[in-house]
């Protein structure tokens, strides 16, 4: 429809500059998986707050206006500290607070086995346990909404019972689970996969493995990196098709690395190397997050998966906010 001049509405105008009313507004984009941006690792136990200041500042200037602070496997006392870090950081900046509206818990209830552990220390895996995440949460502040675990532990199945509710979220990564586990996950709670077809070794039986097996279950929510590395373009494609609309959901599992320039950084204990949009430990071949930024996967996911950015941007944004039950603020859109 088109304004007729005389309806038009007046603006004003500094110098012949015209202010552009009409800039159209999107949802802010929400990242539910990150562990460091702009040269701050969000695992450094010394983390200031003038540090995780600025890379909110730098996230928010990408758009982004809420994120679930990824905290990746450590020792639990460890963790504990940086929650209570955290949350103290929280407490005093309302900006701080705003943009960090919650955390994931990455760990340490995973896959020891290599490929399946990622960058992540196996010899800190073991089988969950209620207490000591009870522990955590009461130092998160009740604030740890996401949660992933390899239900392939003894006890997987009580453990997710006793936890998943729609304050926290159980999804399932890190793993070489069986489909007897998976069910039994699914059955206990578990609504989601970690960062579907990563998380594994770079080589895999061709049909008989977990990304195959995660894949297939249309009860779980696929949550996709869209970088090109961590999924090429062609199999992003075919993991988007095979989920049931609504089921998937845009993270960027960034790191320290992510919005900064290449080089060397730290992911907790782990220097690694960020060179050509790849972040890997020098030497392997292994993935150790990546180094998007949150607006740059929506446009590689509109264009690699053929769909409007407004779509490609709901992934990111309004779906991941309905999901945990947050408020997201509209913002200006180019
Ligand atoms: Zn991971």
């Amino acid at each position: 429809m088109q304004l007729n001049a005389k309806a038009r509405p007046r603006f004003p105008t500094l110098a012949g500059f015209c202010f552009h009313p009409a800039m159209p507004l999107a949802p802010a984009l929400f990242d539910l998986q990150i562990n460091g941006y702009a040269g701050v690792d969000f695992q450094d136990p010394e983390l200031t707050e003038n540090h995780l200041h600025n890379a909110l500042d730098a996230l928010q200037a990408t758009g982004t206006r809420r994120l679930l602070l990824t905290l990746i496997t450590d020792q639990l006392d460890a963790l504990e500290n940086k929650f209570r870090r955290l949350e103290k950081m929280r407490a005093r900046s309302p900006f701080i607070a705003e943009m960090v509206c919650g955390y994931h818990l990455e760990g340490p209830w995973l896959s020891p086995e290599e490929g399946y552990r990622g960058a992540h220390p196996g010899e800190l895996m073991c089988a969950p346990d209620l207490a000591a995440f009870k522990r955590l949460q009461e130092a998160a502040g009740g604030n740890i909404r996401l949660l992933t675990v390899a239900p392939e532990w003894p006890g997987s199945a009580e453990f997710i019972a006793a936890v998943a509710s729609p304050r926290v979220i159980i999804s399932l990564g890190h793993t070489n689970a069986s489909e007897a586990q998976i069910d039994d996950a699914i059955r206990a709670g578990a609504t989601m996969v970690t960062h579907l077809g990563n998380g594994c070794p770079v080589t895999l039986p061709r049909h008989d493995n977990v990304i195959q097996r995660l894949l297939a279950r249309d009860e779980l929510i696929a949550c996709l990196i869209p970088d090109g590395a961590h999924i090429p373009p062609y199999a992003l494609r075919n993991f988007f098709r095979a989920k049931p609309p609504g089921k998937v959901l845009l993270t960027t599992d960034a790191m320290a690395a992510a919005g900064a320039a290449p080089g060397r950084y730290r992911i907790g204990r782990l220097e690694v190397e960020s060179r050509d949009g790849v972040v890997r430990a020098p030497g392997s071949a292994n993935l150790a997050g990546s180094c998007l930024t949150p607006a740059q996967g929506v446009a590689n996911a509109a264009r690699w998966l053929g769909i409007p950015v407004s779509e490609a941007r709901a992934m990111f944004s309004k779906r991941v906010a309905e999901v945990f039950g947050i408020d997201l603020p509209m913002i200006e859109f180019r």
